[in-house]
């Protein structure tokens, strides 16, 4: 009988997953958890962008989020509003 390395129902690695994002107004550089950050989808890539607030100084930061960093914003975690709605 051969063991198999597969644990199986725990698919679920919940790993803190961390983004680093910088503040244009403090000019900080940190690290923020998934539940720290907001991701915005519109109907353009120009209404598409994600948001946090700045640790060091408090200042609501917004940003233009491309579809790589929509991936990798959604694949962390981040919680995900969609502006445009699609009825
Ligand atoms: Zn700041």
């Amino acid at each position: 009988m051969r063991e198999m390395s597969v644990m199986h129902g725990f698919t679920a690695t919940v790993a803190p997953v961390l983004f680093k994002a910088a503040c244009p107004d403090c000019r900080s550089r940190f690290e923020l958890s998934a539940s720290a950050l907001r991701l915005a989808i519109g109907a353009s890539r120009r209404t598409t962008f994600y948001s946090f607030t700045c640790p060091e100084c408090g200042s609501a930061v917004r940003k233009p989020a491309g579809e790589r960093i929509v991936e990798l914003l959604t694949g962390g975690g981040v919680r995900t509003l969609r502006l445009h709605t699609t009825v």
